[in-house]
Order: C-alpha cells, then structure tokens, then sequence
C-alpha cells in the first residue's frame, strides 16, 4: 500500500495512491500505520488535480553518512565499523515537485538518492529483530548537499541543513523488502546514480537498533539509510529525480 498526503484546494487529507488516483482515508498517516483497516475509505482524487504534500512531517531526520559498499570503494575508504549518523533539521522538508533552492553560499550542491525508513510509533531502545514493529513503511529522500561547505566544515551541519535541501516523498511503501530494492537517481532524465539496496553496509534494522539506542525516534521520524556511488552537482533548472524501485519517484526542479 502506497500512503500519500496531499492537498484537495485548502484541505490536507491522506490516502492510498493507486496508479494515477489517490483514494482518500480518515485519519493521519500514523492512525493508518496502525490500523489501516480501521480508515474508512472515502472520496477518489485525480492524482493530476492535487498536490502530493511530504509524506511525513518528521521530529528529526537521522541520515547514514556512508552504507554502500560501492560507495565506500568509489572514495577508496574502509567500511565503518558503526554507523556515522548526523540530522538534518525538519524545515528542510519539501516534498514532490516542490522546487529545491540553491544557496547563494554554495558553489556546489550535489544530489543524494536515499531510501529512508519512517517510524511509526515512540521507538527507545529497539533490538534488531523488533524493528519492524517500529516501521511504518519506506519512503525516498534525497539528502541535498551544499559539498563545498561540507568539505570546508568539520561538522556538516551547515552543508545539510539549508531550507527545501530535505526533499521527501512521493509516498509511503508500507509493504516492501528494503534489502532488496533497485535505486536510481537520473538527473535531466540521465542515470547518475545506480545501485541495489542491498549493497547496503548497515541494514535497516541494525540502524533502528543503532539509533534507538541512543535517541528516542517519534512516530513520522526518518532514518535516511545514505547513498550509493555516483553522487553530482545540479545546477539551477536542473530536474532531479531519485528512485526506488517499488516506493516511485521524488522529482524536484533546482531554482534559485
Ligand atoms: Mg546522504
């Protein structure tokens, strides 16, 4: 099942997304996580005639500095042995379509296609082989990176955290095998990024168990599980485009 948030005119409303119609569901996202079935099913919108909203609305995202093992063999660097995590704030949140915007502080600002892991309720010290009881479903973010500053900085705060660099979306896969997925991010319809999820160093329940440990994660929280090799710069105008396979696709348009 694919849940969405979206705008009906002024009206923030839920539903499932089915091909090229959203069905609308009572009820947030996090009551649907909970009990689907218990969201009665209304109205059916023409996915043409919305606005797809951030499928989430998240406390805190909590991104995977390096997982790939591609990745860590394109940068010649050893596997970690834990995790390196960092947060990117809420207010970078934007979601499909919205349009990503470049600083006039930056000189490069490159893409980062992501699967991400969204919690479904309070989640405080989760072993492994519970995680899943914690996860509402999956979703795409790509973790926008203002590069120069992030190599000019020790601490990557301020190369991760401008405002729209969180684009989140389109929906939420809540049945999906995240350790096998193809990802994908094209930009201006040219494939720059390709991998498999499960080249992934971590796995998604090690990084709940991992991360759980040492912060409580909020239903609607995400975990950004990093990026596979290949990573770029966009330019203004560019349409960026990051992908997984059984979620859909995250299309921003760069603007300044
Ligand atoms: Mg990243």
């Amino acid at each position: 099942m694919k849940l969405v948030r979206f705008l009906d005119e002024i009206k923030k409303k839920t539903g499932i997304l089915e091909d090229t119609h959203i069905t609308e569901i009572t009820g947030s996202i996090e009551e649907a996580f909970d009990n689907p079935d218990k969201c009665l099913k209304q109205s059916t919108h023409n996915l043409n005639e919305v606005k797809i909203l951030p499928p989430v609305l998240p406390s805190k995202i909590i991104c995977v500095g390096l997982n790939y093992i591609d990745h860590a063999r394109e940068l010649n660097m050893d596997l970690p042995d834990e995790p390196v995590i960092f947060i990117k704030p809420s207010t970078g949140v934007i979601g499909h379509l919205d349009p990503i915007i470049y600083p006039l502080s930056s000189k490069q600002v490159d893409y980062e296609v992501e699967i991400a892991v969204v919690i479904s309720k309070k989640a405080y010290k989760v072993k492994m082989e519970d995680a899943d009881d914690y996860i509402g479903g999956y979703t795409i973010v790509n973790d926008v990176t203002a590069r120069d500053l992030q190599n000019k900085d020790v601490q990557w705060t301020r190369a991760k955290s401008f405002d729209t660099f969180c684009p989140i979306g389109p929906c939420i896969q809540t049945q999906l095998d995240p350790s096998n997925q193809k990802i994908t991010l094209k930009l201006n319809n040219k494939i720059k990024q390709q991998s498999n999820t499960k080249n992934m160093i971590f796995s998604t329940p090690e990084l709940v168990e991992f991360i759980s440990n040492i912060m409580t994660l909020n239903p609607g929280d995400i975990i950004s599980t990093g990026t596979p090799p290949g990573v770029g710069p966009m330019n203004i105008g560019d349409i960026v485009e990051a992908e997984v396979e059984e979620i859909g696709v995250l299309r921003n348009i760069i603007k300044n």
